[in-house]
């Protein structure tokens, strides 16, 4: 497929931008050559110690440990607040938008200091102290964050768990961190409808005895049954305790959170991280990857239950003293425009949000774009799958009106920052593409023997050297981190993502290593195929799968969801079909095509193949776990009206 197209950083954009080309090349060969002196400097710059490290960085990928600015103390709480007040008391710490679009507040870095220091002596009240496990089960409310950031001042470690997660999950969770509180509301507001958080939590802590103390802030004010001795409300309490709560000193390698991986490919998996090397991550690429400056507006759309919202909705902004929008609501609620509209009404300067909701905003219609203003905007980012060209296009030139570098950030739970992104300012831009590598970090493409593969060449993804937050451990279950990044190609992290190189060295990840195709022997990711796919314009979204074919080893399904309106139709397949042989050739055009009226996703809205690769395959008594399936009906509908029976 062409992707000769290139687009160079807009003028208005680099005049202000924080890096250009020069010194990202610059920071980059250093971060390379002499990672002890380029993130010791960085360190200095970016965070507050307490008392400083003995060593930079001491890892072996041989067997994945890692330890960064080993000996230093510091409290991540104290970055995020404290630290800020003399200069940004006054300052915007969180905008919260509301569900309901009449709703919202702002909370300065003094009233973010006052609440989390209210909470952190709650926390302690009830026994809670370093190292001890909270869970917190949300909404996208403030009080999430004041969870995340009182958990650190005292050395708790938190695991957040998404509040759209069932009991179930929530229980398994729980149990796997062992956590001793959880902090909770009665219910959730999301898209006009209630979510039973209290009532899902009293279901999974009838099976969770290491739980204590369940805090729950009152949302709603629906009904909810009560433990007494067990439950607090968090607006009785938090009140009554004092603000002042000394920060606990933690050293630069004590955990600082859990987070479970969303479960695309499999069983989610208790990714720890750690406070310095995570903090410092966060807080550089939250700084140069969104152009961060002082007077910015940032929103990022995730939700603080994944990564995303760890460090681009709480650690990263607020150790930058930046000003964070958090939404409590959906992207197409009361209707399309909403995001926009929220843009409009925050003055949002940075926008960061997922190829799922963009091509979701893009089959609703241009109009709900196009009937805001938007002239605030001057950043745009994309994150969690590959963004299809056609998408970003969209992305880029409705949303954005071309003068908007779009910053397409690839990572994951495991990294605890972005990987490879376009520094804003420095790098040219192409469609579809993550672009280049940030600092420190060094990726290769191997062969599945693991020989690392020069040029421009596609392959499996690794990472050569360690990055200050990277994974620490699997909680609970070390070996099971050596086992799932580091066995596969010896010496370097594995990323489990295909990746193409190509002349000018930009990454293109081309989909999950699990789900790529190989058909009459040629292998090819999933993103070129549905990319191809999504160039027409009835279509809003695609998912392509490999099948058993007796000619070619395996076939190529593809199912296919139409724009708001749009017919299916045997001609518009004929027309789908030609349109991939066109793009990239007729060894890609799909053999089977199943129109869906809407794809199966995780809960953070990502396509999940697996599931896919079971109805292609007709395997649908053995679909594996579809407990992170965001509707599992989805499932049913697309089984009902399968191809390969
Ligand atoms: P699990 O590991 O449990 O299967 P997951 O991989 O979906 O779940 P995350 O850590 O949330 O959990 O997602 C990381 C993955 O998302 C990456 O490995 C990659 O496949 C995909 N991804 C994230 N950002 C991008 C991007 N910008 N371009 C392409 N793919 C991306
Ligand atoms: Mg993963």
């Amino acid at each position: 497929m062409s992707d000769t197209k290139r687009y160079p950083v807009p003028a208005a954009f680099r005049q202000r931008a924080l890096m250009d080309a020069e010194m990202y090349q610059r920071w980059y060969q250093q971060s390379i050559n002499d990672p002890a002196t380029f993130w010791g400097d960085r360190a200095q710059e970016l965070l507050q110690w307490r008392s400083p490290w003995q060593s930079v960085c001491d890892w072996d990928f041989s067997t994945g440990d890692a330890r960064w600015f080993d000996g230093a103390t510091l409290n991540v709480a104290e970055n995020c607040i404290d630290r800020h007040l003399a200069q940004r008391g006054d300052k915007a710490a969180i905008i919260w938008e509301g569900d309901d679009p009449a709703e919202s507040k702002t909370i300065t870095y003094r009233q973010l200091h006052d609440e989390v220091g209210r909470l952190a002596n709650l926390l302690r009240a009830r026994g809670i102290g370093k190292g001890d496990r909270v869970c917190i089960y949300m909404p996208m409310i403030p009080e999430a964050a004041y969870a995340m950031l009182a958990c650190a001042r005292i050395g708790a470690v938190h695991s957040v768990v998404f509040g759209g997660f069932s009991p179930e999950a929530l229980k398994d969770r729980i149990q796997n961190a062992e956590a001793c509180a959880l902090i909770t509301a009665d219910e959730g507001v999301r898209g006009g409808r209630k979510v039973p958080l209290k009532a899902n939590a009293d279901r999974a802590l009838s099976q969770c005895p290491s739980v204590h103390s369940c805090i729950v802030v009152q949302r709603t004010g629906g009904q909810v049954a009560w433990q007494d001795g067990r439950d607090f409300w968090y607006h009785e309490q938090v009140p009554q305790q004092p603000v002042d709560c000394p920060a606990e000193s933690m050293d630069a390698e004590d955990p600082l959170f859990i987070l479970y991986t969303s479960g695309s490919t499999g069983k989610p998996k208790g990714v720890l991280h750690t406070t310095a090397g995570y903090l410092l991550g966060a807080s550089l690429t939250h700084r140069y990857v969104f152009d961060c400056q002082d007077d910015d507006v940032y929103w990022c759309t995730a939700d603080v239950g994944w990564v995303t919202g760890h460090s681009y909705i709480v650690y990263g902004p607020l150790a930058n003293g930046a000003t964070t929008v958090m939404f409590e609501g959906v992207p197409t609620y009361p209707d399309a425009s909403r995001v926009w509209q929220v843009v409009d009404k925050h003055q949002v300067t940075i926008f960061y949000t997922a190829p799922t909701a963009i091509r979701a905003l893009m089959g609703a219609g241009d109009q709900f774009v196009t009937g805001t203003s938007r002239a605030s905007l001057r950043l745009l980012g994309s994150v969690g799958e590959p963004i299809n060209p056609e998408a970003w296009e969209w992305y880029y030139r409705v949303v954005g009106e071309q003068r908007c570098p779009i910053v397409d950030t690839w990572w994951q739970t495991e990294n605890g920052s972005i990987l490879i992104a376009p520094i804003p300012g420095a790098v040219d831009t192409k469609p579809g593409s993550a672009t280049l590598p940030l600092f420190g970090v060094v990726p290769a493409i191997v062969d599945d023997q693991g020989k690392e593969l020069e040029g421009a060449v596609s392959g499996n993804l690794v990472i050569k050297q360690s990055w200050p937050s990277q994974i620490r451990s699997i909680y609970g279950d070390h070996q099971r981190m050596y086992d799932t990044y580091f066995s596969t190609y010896p010496g370097t992290y594995f990323t489990g993502d295909g990746a193409r190189r190509d002349e000018d060295g930009y990454y293109w990840i081309t989909g999950r290593v699990d789900d790529v195709l190989n058909i009459s022997g040629h292998r090819m990711g999933t993103a070129e195929v549905e990319s191809a796919l999504v160039l027409h314009p009835k279509v809003a979204e695609a998912a392509v799968v490999g099948y058993p074919h007796d000619v070619k080893g395996q076939g190529i399904y593809a199912f296919v969801d139409l724009m708001d309106g749009e017919q299916p139709s045997q001609a518009l397949i004929d027309e789908l079909k030609a349109l991939v042989t066109k793009e990239i050739g007729a060894i890609a055009r799909p053999d089977q095509l199943q129109f869906a009226p809407s794809l199966p996703k995780t809960r953070s809205g990502k396509i999940m193949r697996r599931i896919l690769r079971k109805i292609a395959n007709n395997e649908i008594d053995t679909l594996g776990d579809t407990s992170t399936l965001a509707d599992p009906s989805v499932v049913d509908v697309l089984i009902a009206a399968r191809l390969n029976t």
